[in-house]
């Protein structure tokens, strides 16, 4: 059994018919900085990004070169693997969905110029309660990306923290 009834209604909010209500905003569109939330609930984790097309591939336009558009498919396909994610391994965490959705890089420019790539995915994890940090690493699959404003939900609350400097360390309040 996957865990799609639960997914789904999480995945609505990344389609892009909710992308055009501006829905889909996880923060401002600020060069080099992404913004990533992380909701943990029982034994699922469900997280969204919002990477600036500057600092996923270096433009925001839709590719007019064929290196443009390995530069999007590459950045497409990194984000797809999740590998700037790292659960605390004893959580035994495993990605069971990932969705990534370039805007603004396939014909039509978004209002103002600007492109993103967003991301969602369904993590389910067999101990959750060792979900004790996370490593979030978009600062060195994207190095453009100097600050990451991480938001997390757990059962203990909601917090808020901010990845500067090299630092990818994400700590999980139990
Ligand atoms: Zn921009």
């Amino acid at each position: 059994m996957k865990a799609l009834p639960l997914v789904f209604p999480f995945l609505l909010a990344a389609l892009p018919i909710a992308a055009h209500a501006e829905a889909r905003q996880l923060g401002p569109h600020v060069h080099g900085q992404a913004s990533v939330n992380i909701a943990v609930e029982a034994s699922t984790m469900d997280v969204q990004v919002s990477l600036p097309g500057h600092d996923a591939v270096g433009f925001e336009h839709p590719p007019g070169t064929p290196a443009e558009q390995a530069a999007v498919d590459k950045a497409t396909a990194s984000l797809n693997a999740a590998a700037w994610l790292v659960p605390a391994p004893a959580a035994d965490c495993t990605l069971a969905l990932a969705r990534v959705s370039p805007h603004g890089f396939g014909g039509a420019t978004e209002a103002g110029g600007h492109a993103d790539f967003d991301a969602s995915y369904h993590f389910t994890c067999r101990r959750m309660d060792r979900l004790d940090q996370l490593d979030v690493r978009l600062a060195s699959a994207f190095p453009s990306v100097a600050k990451v404003v991480v938001s997390l939900i757990t059962a203990a609350g909601s917090s808020q923290q901010v990845l500067e400097g090299g630092v990818s360390h994400v700590g999980v309040p139990q």
